[in-house]
C-alpha cells in the first residue's frame, strides 16, 4: 500500500472534488509508489477563488515586505528539517539520482526561499522620481503585487521549480497557485503542505495537482487571475499565451532549449570534457539548459571526441536510490520511446552514434526506464538531432575553424536559454560570449543557476526572467504616483486647454468657432 497525497487549497490539504486519485510512478522501477488528487476544473476553480479571496480581503499582500520575509524564512528552514522526507519523494517521483536530490534539490529550495525573503524584506517598495518643477509636483514609483499568480511545473525539477514559482510570487505579497505536472506532483504538494505549516495564511499559497488539459487550463484562462508563470516546454508555451491573453494577463515563460557549449583551441582538455559531460549529462539531459550541442575547435575536435566517449562509457546509469549512480532513469515509458526515436532519426540523418545509441540494462530493474549516454559526432547543424530539443542523454558534436564559426553555428537555432563559452584566455571567451543570443553564458563552468542572477530565454526559449531584482519585480506592478504641490489651479496646464473659464484667463488666444461648454 502506498501513501495518498492530497491538493493544498485555502489551508487545508483536501482531495480532489471528484474524488479521483491518479498514480505516480517511480521511474526506477516503473512501478506505482503514491497515489495524488487528480484535481480537476473545479479543484482549480476553488483554488483559484482562495486565492483570489486571500490578496483581496486577507493581511498578505497589506503585510510588510519583513514580515513576510519571516514566513519565507521559515518555510527554508522546514525545507531544512524535512529535507530526507522530499529528497526521498523526489527520488521515487522524478528519479533524481539521491545524490543530486540532496546535494542539489534541497540546498536550491532553501536558498531560493532566503533570497526572495531577502528581496522581499529590502522594503525598496518606493523610489522616488525627480521632482517636476513648473508646475511643482513630488512624483514617485512604488511597486505592488500583481494578484493572484498561477505558476505551472514541468516534470524534471519539480521540487525546485514549485520554489521557483512560489518564492518569488509570495516574497512580492502576491497570492499564487501551482500545478505541478503531472508525473512528479509529491515534491510541489509537501512543500505546499510546508508553506501551510510555516504560518503562511489561508489561501496564500493553493497547490492543484493534475492533467493540463483540465486544471492547467482553468488555471490559465481564469479571469480571476492575474499573472502566469510557466516553466515547460514551447510548445505548450504557445497555448498558455493564448489563453493568458483572456484577460491579458502577465506572463513569464521558461522554456526549451537546445544550449550550445563552445570549446575554443585554448582549454585544458581535462577540464574541458568534464565540464562538457557534466554540461549534458547532468540529470540525463533532461534540463532545459542542458549543453546538448557541443561546438569543438577543429584543432581539438578528435581528441576531445575521444576523451569524451571514454569518459561518457565510465558514468554508471543506475536506480535514483543506489548512491553509485551517476545517471537515473528517464521520467517515463514515453520520454524514453522519444530518446529512442530521436536517436534513430539522428542515424538515419547520417550523425554516427560514438556511444550509447541504446537503452541501459539496469540489473533488478527491468521495469525501470533506462538509457544509455549518447554522443554523436559527424552531425551537421541543421540535422533535427541538432536542432530539436530531445530531452535526454544525447550530445551533437560539431566542429568549427574559428570563432566567427563558432558563434553563427551556436545562434543558428530557435532556442536560447543558455550554454557555455571553454577558454584559458577569458578576455576571449568573453568576447564570444557577448555575441551568443541567449539568456545565460557560463564561462568555464556549466548550470551555474543561482538564485540571485536572471534566469530565462532569448527567442523561443522563452518571455522574461526568474530570480533575483529582475525576477521579483516580473512578481510587481509599477504605480507612478503624483502629487501636485502648486496649490493653485491656474499654474496648470489644464486651466488653459478644456476647462470654462471662471475668471480672467491668462491666455485668452483666438476665439474658438462654434459653442464651448455651456456655462
Ligand atoms: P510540458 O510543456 O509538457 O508541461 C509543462 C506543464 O504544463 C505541466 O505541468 C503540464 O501538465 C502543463 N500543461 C500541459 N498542457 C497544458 C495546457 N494546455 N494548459 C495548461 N497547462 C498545461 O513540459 P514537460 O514535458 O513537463 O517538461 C519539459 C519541458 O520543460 C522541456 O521543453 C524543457 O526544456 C522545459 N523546461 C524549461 C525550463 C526553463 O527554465 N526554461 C526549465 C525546466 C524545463
Amino acid at each position: 500500500m502506498f501513501d495518498t497525497h492530497q491538493l493544498v487549497i485555502g489551508g487545508e490539504l483536501t482531495d480532489a472534488a471528484s474524488g479521483e486519485t491518479f498514480e505516480s510512478i517511480d521511474p526506477s522501477t516503473g512501478e506505482v509508489f503514491a497515489a495524488v488528487a487528480r484535481g480537476g476544473q473545479e479543484d482549480a476553480r476553488r483554488a483559484v477563488r482562495a486565492a483570489r479571496t486571500a490578496f483581496d480581503e486577507g493581511p498578505w499582500p497589506k503585510m510588510r515586505g519583513r514580515d513576510r520575509a519571516g514566513h519565507l524564512l521559515k518555510v527554508a528552514d522546514l525545507v531544512k528539517q524535512n529535507a530526507k522526507t522530499l529528497v526521498d519523494l523526489e527520488v521515487r517521483d522524478a528519479g533524481h539520482t539521491v545524490r543530486m536530490a540532496a546535494g542539489a534539490d534541497v540546498g536550491m529550495v532553501i536558498s531560493t526561499f532566503r533570497v526572495f525573503a531577502e528581496l522581499a524584506a529590502r522594503e525598496a517598495d518606493e523610489q522616488p522620481l525627480p521632482r517636476n518643477p513648473a508646475p511643482p509636483s513630488h512624483n514617485y514609483l512604488r511597486r505592488e503585487p500583481l494578484g493572484v499568480c498561477v505558476g505551472i511545473t514541468p516534470w524534471n525539477f519539480p521540487m525546485q521549480m514549485a520554489a521557483w514559482k512560489i518564492a518569488p510570487a509570495i516574497a512580492a505579497g502576491n497570492t499564487v497557485v501551482v500545478k505541478p505536472a503531472s508525473f512528479t506532483p509529491t515534491t510541489t504538494l509537501e512543500i505546499g503542505r510546508l508553506c501551510v505549516e510555516a504560518g503562511i495564511p489561508e489561501g496564500v499559497v493553493n497547490v492543484v495537482s493534475g492533467p493540463g488539459a483540465a486544471a492547467g487550463e482553468e488555471l490559465v484562462s481564469s479571469p480571476l487571475v492575474d499573472k502566469v508563470a510557466f516553466t515547460g516546454s514551447t510548445e505548450i508555451g504557445r497555448r498558455i499565451m493564448q489563453l493568458a491573453s483572456s484577460n491579458i494577463k502577465k506572463c513569464t515563460l521558461e522554456l526549451g532549449g537546445k544550449s550550445a557549449s563552445v570549446v575554443l583551441d585554448d582549454v585544458d582538455l581535462d577540464y574541458v570534457v568534464d565540464g562538457a559531460l557534466w554540461g549534458v549529462f547532468f540529470h540525463n539531459g533532461q534540463v532545459c539548459s542542458a549543453g546538448t550541442r557541443l561546438f569543438v575547435h577543429r584543432s581539438l575536435h578528435d581528441d576531445v571526441l575521444a576523451e569524451l566517449t571514454k569518459r561518457a562509457e565510465t558514468l554508471t546509469v543506475g536506480p535514483a536510490p543506489h548512491t553509485g549512480s551517476d545517471l537515473g532513469p528517464i521520467i517515463s515509458e514515453s520520454q524514453l520511446d522519444s530518446v529512442e526515436r530521436y536517436v534513430e532519426v539522428g542515424r538515419e540523418e547520417g550523425a554516427d552514434v560514438l556511444t550509447g545509441g541504446e537503452r541501459a540494462i539496469v540489473e533488478g530493474h527491468d521495469g525501470g526506464y533506462y538509457y544509455r549516454p549518447t554522443i554523436f559526432a559527424g552531425v551537421e547543424s541543421s540535422m533535427r538531432i541538432a536542432q530539436e530539443e530531445i530531452f535526454g542523454p544525447v550530445l551533437a558534436v560539431i566542429p568549427f575553424e574559428d570563432d566567427d564559426e563558432a558563434v553563427r553555428l551556436a545562434n543558428d537555432s530557435i532556442y536560447g536559454l543558455a550554454g557555455a563559452v571553454w577558454c584559458r584566455d577569458v578576455g576571449r571567451a568573453v568576447k564570444v560570449a557577448e555575441r551568443l543570443r541567449t539568456g545565460t553564458v557560463w564561462i568555464n563552468d556549466y548550470h551555474m543557476i543561482n538564485p540571485r542572477y536572471p534566469f530565462g530565454g532569448y527567442k523561443q526559449s522563452g518571455i522574461g526572467r526568474e530570480h533575483g531584482d529582475l525576477g521579483y519585480d516580473e512578481y510587481r506592478e509599477v504605480k507612478h504616483i503624483h502629487i501636485d504641490q502648486s496649490g493653485s489651479r491656474e499654474r496648470h496646464v489644464w486651466w488653459d486647454i478644456t476647462l470654462p473659464k471662471r475668471g480672467a484667463s491668462r491666455n485668452p488666444g483666438p476665439e474658438a468657432p462654434g459653442s464651448k461648454h455651456a456655462g
